[in-house]
C-alpha cells in the first residue's frame, strides 16, 4: 500500500503523520515513513537546493521530479515490492498543486514527467489535508521560520488549494479530503474513519 499526504503548508498533516504510522503499526503493517522532496540523500540535497534557491517553474518541476525519481527508485518501489505500507509525506499531487497551481507550470507538462518518472506507480489513498488559505496564513505565523514556499502570499495559497480541490474533483476515490478546520482531534477522528472504510 502506497498512502500519501497533502496540503497547503499550516494545514496540519505533519501534527497527523505520527499518528497515522502509529496506526498502521498497530495493525500489523510494516510502514516505512518518507518524505517529499527528499526521501533520499540525493533527493534531499535537492530539496535544499529547491527550498534557498529562487529559481524558474520549469527548473524547480524538473529538481523536484529529479528528486522523486530517486526517491522512487532507491526507496518507495523497493518497499512496496517488499509488501511494506509506505507513508509518504506529499508526492506528485503536490507539483500539480504547488508547480502547477501556485507557480502555473502546464498541467500537461507535470503529466508527462509523472508518466515519465514513476509510470504506473499512483498513490492507493491520498489524504488531502484541507483549509482555506487564510486559516493556514494564522496558523503557519504562529510555527516555525518559512521557507521560501512559506513566505508565499494568500494569493499564491488559494491557488495550490484550488489545484489539490480539483486533483480531488476528479479522483474522489483516491483522494479523500480531510476538513482541516476543526481541533485535530476531530481531524484525527476523519482520519481514523477513512482509514476504517478501507479496513486498514
Ligand atoms: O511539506 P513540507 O513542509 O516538508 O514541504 C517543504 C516545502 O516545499 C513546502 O513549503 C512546500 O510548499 C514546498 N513544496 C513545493 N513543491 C513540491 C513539494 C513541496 O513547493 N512539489
Amino acid at each position: 500500500r502506497f498512502i500519501t499526504v497533502e496540503g497547503i503548508d499550516g494545514a496540519g498533516k505533519s501534527t497527523h503523520l505520527q499518528a497515522l504510522v502509529d496506526r498502521l503499526r498497530q495493525r500489523g503493517a510494516t510502514v516505512l515513513a518518507t518524505r517529499e522532496p527528499g526521501g533520499t540523500p540525493l533527493a534531499e540535497a535537492l530539496r535544499t537546493l529547491v527550498l534557498a534557491q529562487p529559481m524558474d517553474v520549469l527548473c524547480e518541476a524538473l529538481l523536484v521530479f529529479a528528486a522523486r525519481r530517486d526517491h522512487v527508485r532507491q526507496v518507495i518501489e523497493p518497499a512496496l515490492a517488499r509488501g511494506e505500507t509506505v507513508v509518504c509525506d506529499r508526492f506528485t499531487d503536490a507539483s500539480f498543486a504547488y508547480q502547477g497551481g501556485g507557480r502555473g507550470a502546464d498541467p500537461a507538462q507535470l503529466a508527462a514527467l509523472e508518466a515519465w518518472v514513476h509510470g504506473e506507480l499512483r498513490p492507493d489513498l491520498t489524504l488531502w489535508f484541507d483549509l482555506p488559505a487564510d486559516v493556514a496564513a494564522t496558523r503557519r505565523a504562529a510555527a516555525r521560520a518559512p521557507d521560501r514556499f512559506e513566505r508565499q502570499d494568500e494569493a499564491f495559497f488559494g491557488r495550490v488549494r484550488a489545484a489539490y480541490a480539483a486533483r480531488w474533483a476528479a479522483e474522489p476515490q483516491r483522494i479523500a479530503r480531510i476538513d482541516a478546520t476543526p481541533p485535530p482531534a476531530a481531524v484525527w477522528t476523519a482520519i481514523a474513519r477513512v482509514l476504517d472504510e478501507r479496513g486498514w
